[in-house]
């Protein structure tokens, strides 16, 4: 099936990564969506991918009005930046993706694994996951560094925010375990896609981490850890059933693209955040 970006782009037409990767046991072959164009200046660049009815989003930190650090489009409101513009890129970011900016459902996150069904625009408390199956209500997680990652099924989207507390506790499974429940599907049907955040090349972590993950998701350079937090995902969501093929990652580091994204590690706490939205289309 062909489908489009917002500009008219082949966002999905058996585009393929360029090489097949191998984590563990798993093998596996992505689609991978149009690449924004991140020098436009007249729009808000973001990855959006079009899957069926649904609408799936990841910021950058371009097309926003925020003064450095949180230059420009930060979305975070727990950040020192000025509020009015935080809410003005709000704006810009929702309006560029058709959803409603006052029909939306936030996750007071808390690097936990609980996820919650979003059935109004509000902010739900204490969770890092949310789900719907209203048409036109837009969900969104918060993060600069941490994964986040968009489910979509028959009839619903999920989104999670998943750092390293929240992947070795499992929310990349719980997740779609809440999707297939909630969608009456199973686990092969849902599709799943990883945005940018903190990859191995910038990801090193100490031994307390480290011996949380498997060894598929650890790579050993210049004496330290490195972790894969995507590799992790990954290994989790294959041996929960899903397709390897029906996971798309974006394959973007926010701590090396510092002309893309924010990140919390290599801002050292002083920065912006991103945004992952999913919607079904009202
Ligand atoms: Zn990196």
């Amino acid at each position: 099936m062909l489908d489009f970006d917002w500009r008219g782009r082949l966002v999905t037409a058996g585009l393929t990564l360029p090489c097949t990767e191998s984590y563990g046991a798993v093998a596996m072959t992505s689609p991978l969506p149009a690449v924004p164009d991140f020098t436009s200046t007249a729009d808000v660049p973001c990855w959006r991918i079009h899957d069926g009815e649904a609408i799936v989003a990841f910021s950058t930190r371009l097309g926003g009005v925020s003064a450095p650090p949180f230059d420009t489009l930060n979305l975070g409101r727990s950040t020192e930046d000025d509020p009015a513009a935080v809410t003005e890129n709000r704006r810009r970011l929702l309006v560029a993706l058709a959803v409603d900016p006052t029909r939306l459902a936030t996750a007071g996150q808390v690097h936990g694994t609980d996820l919650r069904q979003a059935r109004t625009p509000e902010l739900h408390p204490a969770c890092d996951g949310l789900w719907t199956s209203e048409r036109g209500l837009g969900l969104a997680v918060t993060g600069a560094d941490c994964m986040p990652i968009a489910y979509v099924a028959s009839g619903l989207v999920a989104v999670a925010h998943s750092g390293w507390r929240g992947t070795a506790a499992g929310m990349p499974v719980r997740a779609l375990e809440t999707v297939t429940r909630g969608a009456g599907v199973g686990p092969e049907r849902v599709h799943v896609y990883v945005g940018p955040s903190i990859r191995a090349c910038c990801y090193r972590v100490g031994d307390d981490v480290a011996r949380q993950f498997p060894a598929a998701a650890l790579q050993r350079r210049d004496g330290a850890w490195h972790l894969d937090l995507v590799a992790a995902a990954r290994i989790q969501l294959a041996h929960a059933g899903a397709d390897p093929a029906h996971v798309v990652d974006l394959l973007e580091c926010t701590a090396c693209t510092p002309s893309r994204y924010f990140s919390h590690r290599r801002d050292a706490g002083r920065t912006g955040r991103q945004w992952a939205v999913a919607a079904l289309q009202a």
